[in-house]
């Protein structure tokens, strides 16, 4: 693996603690990337620890630990995404670059405009889109994908949570960028579906103190909303 400078990564994969790898894992490293021995592999315990291995022997498949050392690469912003379900597969698009640019956890909810009906049978996969996505960006834990929630249970969990409540809105007078040096490390960023948030959507979230944001004066599909708000709003501390 490449990284951007050219120079050789490692692969990263996410392991349980006692650092055995899942039967994916062990299929990918041995059929697909073909692993070596003497070659290198982080195995990440997913509470920001990283083990750096050696490939001992390939069959079966073991490792001798090299170091353990803490990661690095987790961002001081905690954000939890509340991200409406959006129309086809662009929910799974919005895992993948939402975990790349250091999303804490994404909560889907079901909002008055929503046009699909949440589907329990994908959660397991948005999960391991997650997974893949943490260990291609080397994050220190692997983002949880929460089961769909209704508008108002999400209301109650955001709420619960604490932190700044940002709620992207296309009519919003304030700008995102206005605020964001100034705004706390714990997040909930509320994205609408392709229809919007309803007005009623709106009051509740305003009455609940939830501060409605906007992106600029163009109308943006809900997954370019998403990205880049989490962009924006990371850009604002160093890390
Ligand atoms: N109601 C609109 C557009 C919805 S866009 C319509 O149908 O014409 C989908 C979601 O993306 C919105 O609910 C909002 O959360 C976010 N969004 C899109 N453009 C935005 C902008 N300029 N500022 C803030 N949020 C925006």
């Amino acid at each position: 693996m490449y990284s951007s400078t050219g120079e050789l990564t490692m692969p990263k994969y996410f392991v349980n603690e006692d650092l055995c790898l899942n039967k994916e894992t062990e299929h990918h490293l041995k059929t697909v990337l073909r692993v070596k021995v003497g070659e290198r592999v982080i195995l990440c315990d997913g509470k920001n620890f990283d083990y750096h291995m050696k490939v001992s022997s390939t069959h079966p498949l073991k490792f001798e630990l090299q170091n353990k050392v803490e990661c690095i690469t987790e961002p001081l912003r905690e954000i939890t995404l509340y991200q409406a379900l959006p129309k086809s597969d662009k929910f799974e698009w919005i895992t993948q670059k939402a975990v790349e640019l250091g999303v804490y956890e994404i909560v889907p909810i079901v909002t008055e405009h929503c046009d699909v009906k949440p589907n329990l049978n994908k959660l397991s996969r948005y999960q391991k889109i997650a997974e893949a996505a943490a260990g291609q960006s080397l994050r220190g834990i692997i983002p949880r994908i929460h089961a769909p929630i209704t508008f108002n249970e999400a209301i109650q969990t955001s709420r619960a949570s604490g932190g700044d409540i940002l709620v992207a809105h296309e009519k919003a007078k304030l700008n995102l960028y206005r605020i964001n040096t100034s705004l706390a490390n714990k997040i909930g960023l509320w994205i609408g579906p392709e229809g919007g948030f309803s007005q009623k959507e709106i009051s509740i979230m305003e009455q609940e103190g939830f501060k409605t944001v906007s992106l600029g004066p163009r109308i943006l599909r809900t997954e370019t909303a998403a990205i880049a708000s989490i962009a924006i709003i990371q850009a604002a501390v160093i890390k």
